[in-house]
């Protein structure tokens, strides 16, 4: 029986990563590092103050302090809200509905630390989640793919096994994180990257949108999920 299903937020509640990863390019010349689509792609998921310290090591050879990494995220972050609102990902409302009659509860967990954003998820989907079932990159020190989040997931879920929850993913570390923690992952490809990439991050089964999880779901439930 499955209590809980934590949903990742970028990628799978907002199509906003091609958003993000114009943000990140732009956000990271201005401090002379050269961040690509495809970087922001791969590195999904990871607290982005994780990301910069991580490039910046790999292009300048320094470590960085995690406040000066903060200041870059800053501007990461000024441009991305400077951008047109990302939409709500096409069949993420039915999906809940679905979930919610279920009587499966649900949570976020998100490598994000834009608070904006978790102001948006309260107006767009507060009738499915409340605000303390909210994981952010303020509730962790270690983002995904470590598997701290999702653990913070079930805690605020009312101390859920992982073995009674399921968790929706889009990207490689953070499908990582999600079996990590020991919860079957759903992997719903909504970007560039191949299946394979989702596959090989280890996502029990993989959806091609988050609209055909959601045509599928009680089907999903009834055959194709383990438990
Ligand atoms: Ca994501």
């Amino acid at each position: 029986m499955i209590k809980v299903a934590l949903f990742d937020m970028d990628g799978v509640l907002y199509d906003s990563m091609g958003n993000h990863a114009v943000a990140w390019v732009q956000s990271m010349k201005k401090f002379g590092i050269n961040m690509t689509a495809d970087d922001a792609y791969a590195t999904e998921g990871a607290r982005g103050v994780d990301t910069i310290r991580y490039m910046v090591k790999q292009q300048q050879n320094r470590d960085i302090t995690e406040a000066e990494a903060q200041a870059m995220y800053d501007e990461k972050s000024r441009i991305f809200h400077s951008m047109k609102e990302a939409p709500i990902m096409p069949g993420i409302i039915e999906l809940m509905e679905q979930i919610k009659q279920a009587g499966i509860s649900i949570g976020i967990v998100t490598g994000s630390g834009q608070r904006p954003l978790i102001a948006r998820i309260l107006k767009d989907f507060g009738q499915f989640v409340s605000p303390e079932h909210i994981t952010t990159a303020y509730d962790v020190k270690r983002g995904k793919p470590n598997p701290d989040p999702y653990l913070v997931g079930l805690q605020k879920a009312g101390n859920i096994a992982p073995t009674e929850a399921i968790v929706i993913e889009n990207a490689p570390l953070g499908i990582r994180a999600g079996v990590a923690a020991g919860i079957y992952t759903i992997a719903v490809n909504t970007g560039p990257l191949s299946d394979q990439v989702l596959l090989d991050a280890g996502a029990n089964i993989l959806f091609p949108s988050v609209k055909a999880l959601s045509d599928s779901f009680n089907s999903f439930l009834s055959e194709r999920c383990p438990f």
